[in-house]
């Protein structure tokens, strides 16, 4: 699914990617933008550890 990346700092529009880890630089302001997609609860293989 895509979502939108937007600036931190400006709130300016990236761009829309389906990610897991994306990392992009603003081209107005030039803040390094670095966003890591979460994993939805419920897929959350490390969930079962303890018995
Ligand atoms: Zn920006």
């Amino acid at each position: 699914m895509k979502e939108e990346i937007r600036c931190i700092k400006c709130n300016r529009k990236l761009c829309e990617a389906d990610y897991k880890f994306i990392s992009i630089k603003c081209p107005r302001c030039y803040e390094l933008n670095v966003s890591t997609k979460r994993v939805p609860r419920g897929l959350n293989y490390g969930d079962r550890r303890k018995k």
